[in-house]
Formats: C-alpha cells, sequence, structure tokens
C-alpha cells in the first residue's frame, strides 16, 4: 500500500485541479491520496467524482495556525506560526466552517495587501491577476509568485519566495490564524483527525519544542508528520522518537503543490498500520472514498 496523505490543488496553492490531483496519484502508482488543501474544503467534491478506479481519497484540510507560549511577567508569551492537517471530518459542522471562511477571506485582504506593497516597489503585479489565478480557491503567496514568474521578474516561484515573499520580506505581511488548541477543539468536534504538519520544518521559521507537541497530544492531537521534503534525517528520526513516546499517529506525505514546488507525489509515504490508526481516530461520518471500477 502505497499512501501519500498532504496535497494541495487549484482549491489552495497548488496547481493541478482536484480531477488532476486524483488522475496524478493513480498515475504515481498511490493506493491512497489525501487532498489537503489550505484552510478549504472546496476541492473535496470534484475530487470524489474525478476519483480513478481503486484509488482512495482522503479529504482534509490544512489550517494555518499560531501557538501562543505562555506571557511572563505581563508581556505576550512567544508566537509560533504552524500548520495543522485535519482528515476525514463533517464538513457541515458549523463552528468549524465559519473559521475556514474567516481564514480565506482574510487571505484575501492579506493578498492585496501585499500586491499594493509591490505595486507602490514597481513591481509588475496587478490584484486581478492574482486573483484570476487563485480562482475560487484559497489565496496564497504562490499566487503572487506566479505573476512575478509570468512577468519575467524571477524565473521560479522558488526565487519569488527567496527574493520578493518570505516572511522576512518588505513585503510580507501577516494573515489570520487560528489558535493551534482552538483547531484541534473544531477538528475534533467535527470527528476528525488532528495531525501536525512538518513539525521541524526549521526553514519556514521557528518551530515548537517536544513540550509543546506534548501539551498539544495531551490536547488531542492525533498524529504528527514524520517523514516530510522539509525534514532532515536527524528531525525524522526525533520526531518518530516523539511520536512513540506520546503514541502519536505517525505519518509521512510529499506536500505536493504540483509545479508550484519541485516535490513529486508520492515522494514521502506513511506506513499501512499508522493509516489504519488515522482511520480507527475518526468519528465523522466522511469516510475515506474508494473510486468505483468501471463497467
Ligand atoms: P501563504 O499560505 O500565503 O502564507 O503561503 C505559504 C505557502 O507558500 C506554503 O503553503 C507553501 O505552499 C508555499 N511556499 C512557502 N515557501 C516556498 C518556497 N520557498 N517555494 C515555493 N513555495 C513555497
Ligand atoms: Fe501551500
Ligand atoms: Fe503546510
Ligand atoms: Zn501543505
Amino acid at each position: 500500500m502505497r499512501i501519500d496523505l498532504h496535497a494541495h490543488s487549484t482549491a489552495s496553492d497548488g496547481t493541478d485541479t482536484p480531477e488532476q490531483l486524483m488522475a496524478a496519484a493513480a498515475a504515481a502508482g498511490l493506493d491512497v491520496i489525501a487532498i489537503t488543501d489550505h484552510d478549504s474544503t472546496r476541492g473535496w467534491d470534484e475530487a470524489a467524482c474525478g476519483l480513478p478506479a481503486g484509488l482512495t481519497v482522503v479529504r482534509g484540510t490544512e489550517l494555518s495556525c499560531a501557538h501562543h507560549g505562555e506571557s511572563v511577567d505581563g508581556a505576550p508569551g512567544r508566537r509560533t506560526s504552524l500548520h495543522m492537517l485535519a482528515y476525514l471530518f463533517d464538513p457541515t459542522a458549523q463552528a468549524f466552517i465559519d473559521e475556514r471562511i474567516r481564514l480565506r477571506e482574510d487571505r484575501r485582504r492579506r493578498g492585496r495587501e501585499i500586491v499594493d506593497r509591490m505595486i507602490a516597489d514597481g513591481l509588475p503585479i496587478t490584484w486581478e491577476r492574482v486573483s484570476e489565478l487563485a480562482g475560487d480557491g484559497a489565496v496564497g503567496r504562490p499566487h503572487m509568485a506566479r505573476v512575478l514568474v509570468e512577468q519575467g521578474v524571477v524565473t521560479s516561484v522558488n526565487e519569488a519566495f527567496d527574493k520578493y515573499l518570505r516572511d522576512s520580506s518588505r513585503y510580507f505581511v501577516d494573515k489570520a490564524d487560528t489558535d493551534v488548541f482552538a483547531a484541534i477543539a473544531l477538528t475534533l468536534a467535527a470527528g476528525g483527525v488532528p495531525v501536525f504538519a512538518h513539525p521541524f520544518a526549521r526553514r519556514r521559521g521557528r518551530v515548537v519544542s517536544e513540550a509543546v507537541i506534548a501539551d498539544l497530544a495531551a490536547a488531542g492531537l492525533a498524529g504528527i508528520e514524520v517523514d516530510h521534503p522539509d525534514h532532515v534525517p536527524e528531525d525524522r528520526d526525533a520526531l518518530r522518537a516523539i511520536a512513540a513516546n506520546l503514541g502519536l499517529i505517525a505519518t509521512g506525505s510529499s506536500d505536493y503543490h504540483g509545479t508550484n514546488k519541485t516535490t513529486p507525489l508520492a515522494a514521502e509515504l506513511t506506513a499501512p498500520d499508522q493509516y489504519e490508526r488515522l482511520l480507527g481516530a475518526a468519528t465523522s461520518p466522511t469516510r475515506p472514498l474508494v473510486g468505483a471500477a468501471s463497467a
């Protein structure tokens, strides 16, 4: 069984439509693929309709979250950005829907602000084009990166991040996020399974400690992504040990984004026993779907 539990489509910042993503997963020899767009379930229906025979899709999302450290002497606690995957939750759970809408609307506000800052500096980018690329999906920095590539300002999405879109860039604007404990609670209340995405992706900024992961586990976190393209071997070893210590499910995933990133589907995989644990943890009516064999 070849299982990849984290991939993006045009419902957020991937470049394959949900149907193309399912076809690509089958072509990559996967048995199970998860669709986990940022702050959105918009790709779920199309993925279900376009499902190749024998391929299983696990429907989920990836939420932008923040962890706030304990405040010391009245000073605010240290804030760390992180991503939480939520699998197999009930997409009609209203509180969770409201939170996803809040996050997506703020992505648009923030996207406009980044574009305005770039325009003020003379960069050839427009909100209209960014918005067109994003369609009705969640807007993200990769959409802006693609406009800069189209305009010949840079030659790749990666270069656009390095030069203009990284967190420390003068054009960077923060977006709304969900407190990580609230994200776990919303996921559990909707019958879903919360898994901490790329916990030690240090290239993206500060990461949380093992003690914080223990706090999240106590709050109901079900698993952590161990094998991820942004994790070096030592971090994978450390995360595998943390998962074992805390009784957490250990997953592996490509975090595929189509041509917005260089990692192919199935670059990292989840062990079948860990996948079974994840299925066992879900309590909502949302089940994995299997593509029917054509007649
Ligand atoms: P945003 O969600 O708008 O804050 O943008 C973050 C997203 O940009 C991540 O989910 C990745 O998909 C993507 N990303 C971050 N860094 C890079 C990079 N260096 N090259 C390509 N994509 C990146
Ligand atoms: Fe992304
Ligand atoms: Fe992520
Ligand atoms: Zn992702």
